[in-house]
């Protein structure tokens, strides 16, 4: 018998039932409802899962639900009209209600963490499993999920939570706890680490102590990760509200590091802390749009945090090589994405709007404070409001003059400020003269 099979054989579902527990079907979502019972009344066991189980538990308003059964996707597929079968890593079956998408998961099975050959439709590479789609029970599903508290299992059924991995003692304790070995778990999905300290912030949890420890010394696996996957991941860590809470986890356990290198390295160089201080303000300002429920463009939030990266290349570029302010931008905005993309992709729709962000910014510096002609220009450009916020927030760090960044406060209300006595742009570089025409704004690329 292997190890892992010992572990089931020694596993005791602990059956909690309705009445000793806070879940209740009026706070799950009616499509979720009508996916587990529909699966339910076609035979089929059906759990709801993950976090809508541990959030409802929590007494918090999960983020999505997530639904686990014995029916396989083909099977998933023909009794809903609306779903449609994703994913190569691990099928899934993704049932569509409008806007609302519930995920159904068939029970996977473990494998033998120490063999790395395919079996079944399992892939394992260097101890990472790519692929994994071999079915199993609930019990077994139940081990192979990451923390103690994502592994508690709603039954359709009975309405009862089964608990196979002490999940909710773990959740009454504030805890976040691997199932298993943290090293081998780790190994397997190096993005455990991420989620690990994702939930952490978001939850108020600690991470127990044998699951933290190997975070500092595991990190640098989070280069083996796919850059698309690991932008899906960056997105929730620092855009669901805790992200200055969570940027500092992933500083402290050194994964930041690994996501953001440039930025990491500059704010460690960094002796006046301009830098640490313009990210936390970068990041609380986007957790209280959040928190408002205001609209927030990862946009602005990666123009933030590459802005370092540009602004020390830009003046590198102004003052050995001569460039002009413009130029110096173009090419260091550049630079700094195309080296951020090799760890973390930042797909077009994004990148392009930073860019603009960028070069909006010496042109906020040049026609604030100045008769309002071309000012006024500026205010018509779409990206105008995201640049002017992103003046504010370095003016709140020393990285722009506060008194430029006030000018086009009150020019927006319609104060046409007078030109002050002093030098208009303030910044380090007191060059007047300006740059031959360039296009400013990019539209291709
Ligand atoms: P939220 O949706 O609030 O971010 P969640 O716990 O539901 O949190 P999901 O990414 O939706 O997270 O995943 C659903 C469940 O699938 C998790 O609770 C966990 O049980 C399992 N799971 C997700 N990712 C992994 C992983 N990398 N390794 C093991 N289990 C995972
Ligand atoms: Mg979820």
């Amino acid at each position: 018998m292997t190890d892992q099979q010992a572990l089931i054989e020694a596993l005791q579902a602990h059956i909690i039932p309705r009445s000793e527990h806070g879940i209740s079907r009026a706070d799950i979502s009616d499509n979720a409802l009508k996916v587990l019972y529909r699966l339910k009344n076609a035979g089929y066991q059906a759990y709801l899962v993950g976090g809508g189980v541990r959030d409802l538990s929590l007494g918090r308003e999960p983020k999505d639900f997530d639904v686990a059964t014995d029916a396989r996707p083909e099977e998933v597929k023909a009794l809903f009209r609306n779903c449609r079968l994703i994913g190569r890593r691990f099928r899934l079956a993704h049932v569509h209600f409008g806007p609302e998408i519930i995920e159904v998961a068939t029970f996977r099975a473990l494998h033998d963490p120490e063999s790395d050959e395919v079996e079944g439709d399992v892939a394992m590479q260097d101890g990472r499993i790519v692929r994994d789609n071999v079915y199993g029970t609930v019990e077994e599903d139940a081990l192979r999920r990451d923390f103690t508290i994502n592994s508690l299992y709603y039954n359709i059924a009975d309405f009862s939570v089964v608990d196979f991995a002490d999940g909710m003692a773990d959740l009454k304790a504030g805890l976040l706890r691997l199932i298993g070995d943290p090293e081998q778990r780790y190994r397997e999905d190096p993005v455990r680490m991420l989620r690990a300290v994702r939930f952490a912030a978001k939850l108020g949890f600690r991470i127990e102590e044998h699951s933290a420890a190997p975070i500092p010394r595991m990190a640098s696996m989070l280069e083996h990760i796919p850059q698309a996957r690991l932008f899906d991941e960056v997105l929730k860590l620092l855009m669901a509200g805790q992200g200055a809470e969570t940027f500092e986890q992933l500083r402290h356990y050194h994964l930041f590091e690994y996501l953001f290198p440039d930025t990491d390295r500059l704010i460690d160089t960094d002796e006046h802390g301009t830098w640490i201080r313009f990210i936390n303000a970068a990041l609380r300002s986007t957790d209280q749009r959040i928190a408002e429920d205001k609209p927030v463009t990862p946009a602005f939030l990666f123009a933030a945090i590459l802005w370092p990266a540009v602004e020390e290349e830009k003046q590198r570029l102004m003052d050995e090589d001569g460039e002009h302010e413009a130029q110096a931008m173009q090419l260091a905005s550049s630079a700094a994405i195309s080296q951020q993309v090799r760890r973390v992709a930042i797909p077009k729709r994004f990148s392009l709007p930073m860019r603009e962000i960028y070069l909006l910014q010496p042109r906020l510096q040049r026609y604030g404070m100045t008769p309002a002609k071309r000012a006024q220009r500026l205010l018509g450009h779409p990206r105008f409001r995201a640049a002017y916020d992103f003046l504010l927030l370095r003016a709140e760090v020393g990285n722009a003059p506060q008194e430029l960044a006030d000018w086009w406060t009150d020019f927006q209300k319609g104060k046409d400020m007078p030109k002050p006595g002093g030098d208009a742009a303030g910044g380090r570089r007191r060059r007047r003269r300006r740059p031959r025409r360039k296009p400013v704004v990019e539209s291709g690329q």
